[in-house]
């Protein structure tokens, strides 16, 4: 299966995808069936059996979210989006982990705010994907900065940390799926991110040195001036 996906060039069918989720899902599962068999023999149930059988059902819970993000079609509604709102909804929801990290968020603002055309939910998850991959790369606390600007009809949002960074050799399987160097990681993070950037007609680009820190650059069109966030609302399919 890992060659399977690895032999893909990042991953083109859905197929793929259902059969690397089915192989990730499959383990978890194992791990409770045989803890399972095993309380039935024994006719006992032992906590700490009990527990790691709910940290594998957690696992399967992460890892099923993450695939519904991207497969709920209905659910997608394109809109004008204010982006400095967006980002500043996320930072709210994401401060109280930072501070528990000792991180402090750093924004750059540029004054004037811009607009992209896009679905909100999935935006966000884009955020909150690539600010809790900066929050968990920083071990001993620091600043993770985001930058926002507009440039020759696209906004540019920029954010930078001072996180353990990635090995260069590394780097081409970001964005692989199941690529992982955490040990409760579900390696899908920056695959459905890199997914709903490009749905959204964007690019997102990580550059990145082990021991300074990763930088991930995300370019949205911006949407055409002045609608507010409730107008021009169409429905529009995800892939
Ligand atoms: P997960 O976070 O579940 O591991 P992701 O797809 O979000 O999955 O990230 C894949 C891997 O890429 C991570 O395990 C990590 O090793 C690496 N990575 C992603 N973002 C960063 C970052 N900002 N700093 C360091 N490593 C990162
Ligand atoms: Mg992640």
């Amino acid at each position: 299966m890992e060659e399977l996906l690895r032999n893909s060039e990042k991953l083109t069918t859905v197929g793929q995808l259902a059969a690397g989720v089915a192989h990730e899902i499959r383990n978890p599962l194992t791990t409770l069936r045989g803890f399972l068999q095993l309380q039935r023999e024994r006719r006992s149930i032992d906590l700490q059996h009990v527990d790691l059988m709910l940290s594998e059902l957690e696992r399967i819970n992460l890892i099923v979210g993450e695939f519904l993000i991207l497969a709920k079609p209905q659910a997608v509604l394109y809109q004008h989006k204010s982006i400095r709102r967006i980002l500043g909804d996320v930072l709210s929801l994401l401060d109280s982990q930072a501070n528990l990290h000792g991180i402090v968020f750093r924004t750059l603002w540029e004054e004037q705010d811009a607009q992209v055309y896009g679905e909100e939910n999935q935006l966000k998850q884009v955020f909150i994907n690539v600010l809790k991959n900066a929050i968990e790369a920083m071990e001993d606390g620091g600043t993770i900065t985001l930058e926002q600007y507009s440039q020759s009809g696209n906004v540019v949002i920029i954010i930078t940390d001072e996180g353990e960074g990635i090995p260069e050799e590394l780097l081409p399987k970001l964005g692989e799926p199941f690529f992982t160097r955490k040990e409760t990681g579900t390696g899908l993070g920056v695959m459905v991110s890199q997914r709903i950037i490009q749905a959204h007609k964007g690019t997102m680009d990580i550059t990145s040195k082990a021991g300074e820190g990763t930088r991930v650059t995300i370019i949205l069109p911006a949407a055409p001036e002045r609608r507010n966030d409730t107008g021009g609302a169409q429905p529009h399919e995800n892939q």
